[in-house]
């Protein structure tokens, strides 16, 4: 059951207490980048497409530079991602569209960004936030798992999720309240362990109170959801991949 308003006021309260520096990891100078970095950060790290991207936007950072080159070319450069093939065939196809459509420019509304070869509505919404900061809460894995368990959702997919949230949350809100769970996720409210006896949400989290056994597979009914939930979020950027080749 969703938390009552009271609930979900003190969480977020809690949370920009816990995380007030909380911001887009992935480093980027436009929103071309970002665009680019969002797409390479599918399964990969932050940290590691940071890596790569430093390596390559000092030389190739706008539309043009990316449409001319072949998917084995841009491959070659973010291979360290993992998916490449995948990835560089978003890369080439979304900065050849931004050519002929839109000017070489990235476009700021979510049906736009939605049409571009490979970016669904976390990558729209990532780059909506933080390139245009127009509010969006992008739903990733930390996002999916997080809110679901401190109640703040009570969905099984990404876009529900994400819609419950934006119900739920002050507009003004909503992009600072992503990276806050996303920061959770990542510090405390691990998938398989979570630490919960050290998280300073267990007081309004149900799921944390329900035992002392880790939220592993098959411990609670609300980490199976969870779990589950996000299986289906991964099959489903899966599918949507395999859509793109
Ligand atoms: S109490 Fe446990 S499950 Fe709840 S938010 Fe904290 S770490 Fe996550």
């Amino acid at each position: 059951m969703a938390p009552r308003p009271v609930e979900t006021e003190a969480i977020l309260e809690k949370l920009q207490e816990m995380y007030p520096d909380a911001k887009c990891a992935l480093n980027h100078s436009n929103a071309f980048e970002l665009l680019v970095a969002t797409v390479l950060s599918a399964q990969c790290t932050d940290a590691r497409v940071n890596i790569v991207t430093a390596r390559i936007f000092p030389r190739y950072n706008r539309p043009e530079h990316f449409a001319e080159l072949s998917v084995e070319e841009i491959g070659e450069m973010i291979r360290d991602c993992g998916l490449w093939r995948s990835k560089a065939r978003s890369i080439q196809g979304l900065s050849r569209m931004l050519l002929e459509k839109h000017g070489g420019q990235v476009p700021s509304t979510m049906e736009e960004l939605t049409q571009l070869p490979g970016v669904g509505r976390k990558t729209a919404n990532v780059v909506l936030s933080n390139a245009f900061g127009i509010p969006a809460i992008a739903v990733d894995t930390h996002v999916l798992r997080v809110a679901n368990r401190l109640g703040l959702a009570d969905a099984k997919t990404p876009e529900e999720t994400e819609r419950q949230l934006m119900a739920r949350i002050p507009r003004e809100l909503w992009s600072p309240a992503h990276h806050w769970l996303i920061h959770h996720g990542r510090q405390v409210c691990h998938a398989r362990n979570p630490q919960c006896s050290q998280c300073p949400l267990l007081p309004h989290c149900k799921f944390g109170q329900q035992g002392d056994k880790p939220a592993g597979r098959g411990t609670r009914p609300a980490g199976r959801r969870a779990k589950s939930a996000e299986r289906r979020a991964r099959s489903a950027e899966t599918a949507r991949r395999a859509a793109d080749r």
